[in-house]
């Protein structure tokens, strides 16, 4: 057998450029193959075509492009999404915002939750997953990035249950009052250097940078909020693992209750949270 075209010579090949599993994930994306049959075939032959492609996808990634949006997948919750260059990649400390959101929704009542600024439509399928009787609305400004929501809610068959609406945060959402309203906005300020690192550079600028210190979207979020929320309903933000006590502040200005900062599995600050007043719904903005 020609060496130079087996499993293993390819993954060596692209070491010097790829970390290896990485290398093993585009050429299982390029065969059709699991990871488990790529090690278990280490000596299999991989054919010019395969080899190239391989070869052109290791490069992609060498010149820093998102692995997520070069196999145009990623993992979220349970859910395989697709994803690509108009939304933001779904990140695992995401995760801590579902996880917080769902411990808000009774599993026994029909709740009517908002995920706002969906993107791939992350947020809103894994609640809508997880708790089968809640309404889901979503919203997003990108068209093409509700497309791809849309297709991602399908391929869940979740089409019918999640509803996408075009439009900034509650602009579609006129006259909806929800228990549970979760966002992850863009928060980095802007001129952040991490904007120019990474991932971040390959992703849509709107969906990360928002303002000098990064709270303008969040600022837009929390002073609409109060009119779209039941009495005792919850507010949920991603933000910054610096920004805690600047969105707690904004919380209690507008005059929720319960304002909370929960920390992601690393110990940072990630998502805080707010609950409308019990007493009265649709309460006039604040502030
Ligand atoms: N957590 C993202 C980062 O890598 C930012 C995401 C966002 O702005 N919502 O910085």
């Amino acid at each position: 057998m020609n060496v130079e075209r087996s499993v293993a010579s390819c993954l060596a090949r692209a070491r010097s450029s790829v970390e290896r599993s990485e290398a093993a994930l585009l050429l299982g994306h390029v065969l059709g193959r699991s990871q488990a049959w790529l090690f278990a075939h280490a000596d299999a032959r991989v054919d010019a075509a395969s080899e190239a492609a391989f070869a052109d996808l290791a490069a992609r990634r060498a010149g820093g492009e998102p692995l997520a949006y070069i196999l145009g997948r990623r993992g979220f919750w349970t859910l395989d999404l697709e994803v690509g260059p108009d939304t933001l990649i779904p990140r695992p400390e995401t995760e801590l915002l579902v996880e917080q959101a769902l411990a808000r929704i009774d599993p026994a009542l029909p709740a009517r939750v908002a995920d706002l600024g969906t993107g791939s439509g992350a947020i809103a399928l894994a609640i809508a997953a997880e708790r089968p009787l809640a309404r889901v609305l979503a919203t997003d400004r990108s068209p093409p990035a509700l497309a791809l929501a849309r297709r991602n809610a399908a391929s869940h068959g979740q089409d019918g249950r999640v509803e996408f609406r075009a439009g900034d945060w509650f602009v579609p959402l006129a006259g909806e009052v929800f228990d549970v309203v979760a966002s992850n906005p863009p928060y980095v300020a802007d001129g952040d250097p991490h904007l120019a690192r990474g991932d971040l550079r390959f992703e849509p600028p709107g969906a990360l940078a928002s303002g000098h210190d990064g709270l303008d979207d969040i600022r837009r979020i929390i002073s609409a909020a109060p009119a779209h929320l039941a009495a005792g309903g919850w507010l949920l933000l991603e933000h910054g693992h610096d920004q805690g006590p600047a969105v707690r502040a904004l919380l209690s200005e507008a005059g929720f209750d319960g304002v909370a900062t929960v920390a992601d599995l690393e110990g940072r600050d990630r998502v805080s949270v707010g609950r409308a007043a019990l007493q009265a719904a649709g309460r006039p903005r604040v502030g």
